[in-house]
């Protein structure tokens, strides 16, 4: 037979593996904590989805739909999608839930794996994890001030404090449009010396001319006019209120002209957390905003939402590096090493034990002496040894790993011996 290459992982993909996945329970637990301490009520939806869910909701015109979109096809003729955020999901699923029927707005989070067909690097996987904040059904700004509280406060309670906030506006569909209309015509006269994509966004969307980060297009951006100057009175009132909401709780941002969504239902708020004093290359932490024409988008009845993601693989990346301690998964506390052939009795003895504490059996057929250096290597705390003569008598040698002192002792003690203090 030839031989044949191992099977390796997808490409853009990764493990996630014992030593790291303690870290990221860190961050998953203050997830959930945090949210529960706002009110938030955790919701799981699919990973797959039907396509046109997603491909309105991440906008068709958009690269996450165009290049990013894993799609497939079912064998029933489906087509699918995986998705790549949570929102347009969570959306679907308060109206089909009838969640929409219930206390407004709904409160809900969600953590998961999203899955976008990105070119990959450090700190951009395909399958990514995130945890997803929406409040579904409110149109008061004190909502978009509180989702970026609680995404502050995730961020604070896994040890991230030193972050900058950005904010920004995007009007509605009231104002937006005659913004847009000076904002191509600002750019119009310098088309030509834009970058290819810029040129294309002239017209077809100009809001996105604002977050390029191409050289060549920055020196436009400083004239270009502001939406914050062009807001109706409603989306004027939201705006303040929001950052009068943020100076109230002591949250400090920095006002971001150039912080845009693409897509047409994105409505007033939107922000982004990033480390502090990282540069405008490096990735969010986590971005969110205000949604309020999602849900007409996806073709329910027209609902306000606002909500926001955070990156779990970026923040528990920088929690690493910022020195966070590493906390691997435990292994078994107590290891049952039989001299011999001894399985039955082994896998009785380690039950006994699992009364009180996390065990597990060596039934390896190798010398007692390997088992202890195996034992030893998992920094088990305790040493369960036996023979078939001590078996009989039910009995077994119970070893501190860590002062080598070893004491005889019945199977019945041994629960009790092992109480943790
Ligand atoms: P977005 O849904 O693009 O606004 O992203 C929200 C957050 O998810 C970002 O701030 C990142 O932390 C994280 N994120 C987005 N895409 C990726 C990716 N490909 N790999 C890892 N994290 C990602």
């Amino acid at each position: 037979m030839p031989k044949t290459e191992p099977i390796k992982a997808v490409r853009g993909v990764r493990d996630i593996l014992p030593e790291e996945r303690g870290l990221w329970r860190v961050a998953e637990q203050a997830a959930a904590r945090v949210a529960h301490r706002f009110g938030y009520r955790e919701i799981e939806t699919p990973i797959i989805e039907r396509r046109e869910l997603i491909e309105r909701g991440v906008g068709e015109d958009s690269d996450a739909a165009t290049k990013e979109l894993y799609r497939f096809e079912d064998r029933g003729g489906r087509q699918l999608a995986l998705r790549p955020e949570a929102t347009a999901s969570v959306v679907r699923a308060y109206f089909e839930g009838g969640l929409n029927q219930g206390p407004q707005p709904a409160r809900l989070y969600l953590m998961g794996p999203m899955f976008r067909y990105d070119r990959p690097q450090k700190g951009r996987y395909r399958q990514f994890f995130q945890f997803d904040i929406e409040a579904i059904g409110g149109s008061s700004p004190a909502l978009d001030a509180e989702v970026i509280e609680v995404a502050r406060a995730w961020l604070f309670e896994v040890g991230l404090k030193e972050l900058t906030l950005e904010l920004n506006t995007i009007g509605d569909s009231i104002c937006r449009p005659a913004y847009l209309d000076l904002l191509r015509a600002y750019y119009r006269p310098f088309k030509s010396r834009l970058h290819s994509e810029c040129q294309h966004r002239v017209e077809v969307n100009p809001l996105r001319l604002l977050d390029c980060k191409v050289p060549q297009c920055q020196p436009f951006k400083a004239d270009a006019p502001r939406i914050t100057d062009h807001l109706c009175e409603p989306c004027a009132l939201a705006w303040k209120t929001v950052r009068q909401l943020l100076d109230a709780a002591g949250i400090e941002y920095h006002l971001n002209p150039y912080l845009v969504r693409g897509l047409d239902y994105y409505t007033r708020t939107v922000f982004e957390f990033y480390p502090a004093g990282s540069t405008g290359s490096q990735d969010a932490l986590a971005s969110g905003g205000r949604y309020d024409g999602l849900a007409a988008a996806l073709s329910w009845e027209s609902t306000p939402g606002v909500g926001f993601a955070g990156g779990l693989d970026r923040v528990t990346e920088l929690m690493a590096t910022e020195g966070e301690q590493v906390i691997t998964e435990p292994a078994a506390e107590v290891i049952v090493l039989p001299d011999g052939d001894l399985v039955a009795e082994a896998a009785e003895v380690a039950r006994l034990i699992r009364t009180v504490r996390s065990a597990a059996v060596d039934y390896e057929p190798r010398s007692l002496r390997a088992k202890m250096r195996a034992a030893d290597k998992q920094q088990a705390k305790w040493a369960v040894l036996f023979s078939a003569e001590n078996a009989k008598q039910h009995k077994v040698q119970l070893r501190d790993m860590r002062t080598g002192e070893q004491v005889e002792v019945s199977w019945p003690e041994l629960p009790e011996r092992l109480l943790p203090d």
